[in-house]
């Protein structure tokens, strides 16, 4: 998911980018301004911590963009992709690295595992949203 400051920030084609470059698949895509209620939801196991409030605050700021992405080892790749949670942490290179300075300003969000990914996923798109195309679909691809 692209955070509503990497929209704001007019980033949303250059992380796009990185993830197709990358070569796995998007099979949904979609602007989208989510309510407090799903951004609790999405965020749920963070309930507890005291930057909470303003997570929520700050996700439910502006659109996102939901980003659906398919491929072998997805999910680890694009965290590795997406860097550390800190961005002044973050290994230049990385979206998170390259493109911000604050945790709670974060630019992207990436789902932590495969279980979390078809969870999110469920979440954030209805089911005609996700199309289960394959590059290999289209021999003139490959
Ligand atoms: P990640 O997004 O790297 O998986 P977490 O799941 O730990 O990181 O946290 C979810 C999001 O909560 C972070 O991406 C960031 O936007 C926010 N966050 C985490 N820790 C902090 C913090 N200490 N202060 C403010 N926001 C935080
Ligand atoms: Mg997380």
């Amino acid at each position: 998911m692209i955070k509503p400051d990497g929209v704001q920030r007019g980033l949303v084609g250059e992380i796009i980018s990185r993830f197709e470059k990358k070569g796995f698949t998007l099979i949904g895509l979609k602007l989208y301004t989510c309510s407090s209620e799903l951004a609790k939801e999405h965020y749920k196991d963070l309930s507890s911590k005291p930057f909470f409030p303003k997570l929520v605050e700050y996700i439910t700021s502006g659109p996102v963009v939901c980003l659906a992405l398919k491929g072998p080892g997805v999910v680890a790749s694009a965290r590795k992709l997406i860097g550390a949670t800190n961005p002044l942490q973050a290994e230049p290179g990385t979206i998170r690295g390259d493109l911000g300075i604050e945790t709670g300003r974060n630019v992207v969000h990436g789902s932590d595992s495969p279980e979390n990914g078809e969870r999110e996923i469920a979440l954030w798109f209805k089911e005609d949203e996700v199309c289960e195309w394959e590059p290999s679909m289209m021999p003139w691809l490959r």
